[in-house]
């Protein structure tokens, strides 16, 4: 029989939402879809020249539980030169991607019952990654309002003796809000390790994204190669940690996971060294579709009350034409043929909203909108 923890476990319903849209595809409709989490550009040729040439020379064994020499030295001298920080290679362990890095840094943290405080709404995974890690979700709350920035106030009540750490996520999946630097810095004062997720880094508009590291030594950064470099499905990724977590959090890879995956690795190098002129390029594009979006938004009717900046979504409040947000999300699904995420995935907080994304290209967002503007009507007609 399941355990009671595979039980709880939340489904993470974008992926359900996708599930429906493909099944729609495959009985030959097209859909639009605005629900996807991943950058719709092909990783850099040169990158996958060098996982290529890895595999040829037979760089196919388990490599060091840390990860390659060269990639660890790569990614410190990477956050070194972007942020002006301090990071040595020993700080670094590289991760079968991000996720993997988050639930190492939880197993790392945690004892049975510690909290760790989460923004709300937050990315979909992370109250479940807590929870197998045996600690406890504290959601604060963050309002369009407010630009959903984190609120020094809300956050310092939810402070207790069982607070382990505060997750943070900047440009924000799914708000697409970057925290302001006053806003990391309090946070970081506020004496509670903090684990930033900076996956989103390097796709922000008009304004740098701020590491952790920049305000605190004993913080955890979280990164990967899956959104700036477009390698999603290759699975890498990496943290930061300070030197003292390092061999707790080894110990830990080595009975997980083993080690990342040699060529794999490789890749990584090359992104890192080779590969930031094509993801510059993507990140024009994307500004470019963000602004596209956020206008076919508003013509629609939509009010956007803070304009988002980073990562690649946009979090529209949609509660005026129904505040269950799975339901409508399906329904815009069934009648519209546009897969957006429902605003539940990523806690109470986001009931009532809809996340798009714009990794889909101007035409597909011009006809998502185009589609997205008849079924709007249609329901007004039908409620007059
Ligand atoms: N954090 C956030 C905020 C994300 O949106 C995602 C992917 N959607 C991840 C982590 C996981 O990314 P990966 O495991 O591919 O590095």
């Amino acid at each position: 029989m399941p355990s009671k923890l595979s039980e709880e476990i939340s489904p993470f319903y974008v992926m359900e939402v996708l599930e429906r849209a493909k099944e729609i595809e495959a009985s030959g409709e097209s859909v639009v879809h605005f629900e996807v989490g991943m950058p719709d550009f092909s990783t850099a040729g040169v990158i996958c020249e060098a996982a290529v040439e890895a595999i040829k020379e037979g760089d196919t064994r388990y490599t060091h539980s840390l990860g390659i020499p060269e990639l660890r030295e790569a990614i410190a001298e990477d956050y070194n030169t972007t942020y002006g920080v301090n990071v040595s290679p020993g700080q670094v362990v590289v991760t079968l991607g991000s996720s993997p890095a988050l639930f190492l840094s939880m197993l790392a943290l945690l004892d049975p019952g510690d909290e760790v405080i989460i923004t709300d709404p937050h990315y979909a995974c992370y109250p479940q990654l807590i929870k197998i890690a045996g600690g406890v979700p504290v959601p604060v709350r963050v309002y369009e309002e407010e630009g959903f920035q984190i609120d020094s106030g809300r956050l310092r009540k939810a402070v207790t003796s069982r607070t382990k750490a505060i997750l943070i996520n900047s440009p924000a999946n799914p708000t697409g809000t970057l925290l302001t630097a006053e806003s990391m810095s309090e946070i970081a004062g506020l004496g509670v390790p903090v684990i930033s997720d900076e996956i989103y880094h390097g796709l922000s508009y008009g304004e740098e994204s701020r590491t952790i590291l920049e305000f605190a030594d004993d913080a955890v950064a979280v990164n990967g190669f899956s959104k700036l470099y477009s390698m999603p499905g290759w699975r890498l990724g990496y943290l930061i940690a300070p030197a003292e977590l390092i061999r707790p959090i080894q110990k830990l890879q080595q009975n997980l996971f083993i080690s990342p995956n040699p060529f794999v690795q490789r890749a990584g190098v090359t992104a890192i060294k080779e590969g930031k002129k094509e993801a510059l390029g993507m990140v024009g594009e994307f500004d470019k579709r963000r602004r596209v979006m956020i206008e076919g938004l508003k013509e629609l009717g939509f009010t956007l009350k803070t304009e988002p900046r980073g990562a690649f979504y946009i979090f529209v409040n949609a509660s005026e034409i129904s505040s269950d947000s799975h339901s409508l999300a399906f329904d815009i699904l069934e009648k519209a043929r546009v897969a957006v995420t429902p605003g539940i995935d990523f806690g109470q907080g986001g009931e009532g909203y809809m996340r798009f994304s714009y990794a889909a290209s101007v035409a597909d967002i011009e006809e998502g909108m185009r589609r997205l503007g008849k079924y709007l009507n249609a329901r007004k007609s039908v409620t007059q």
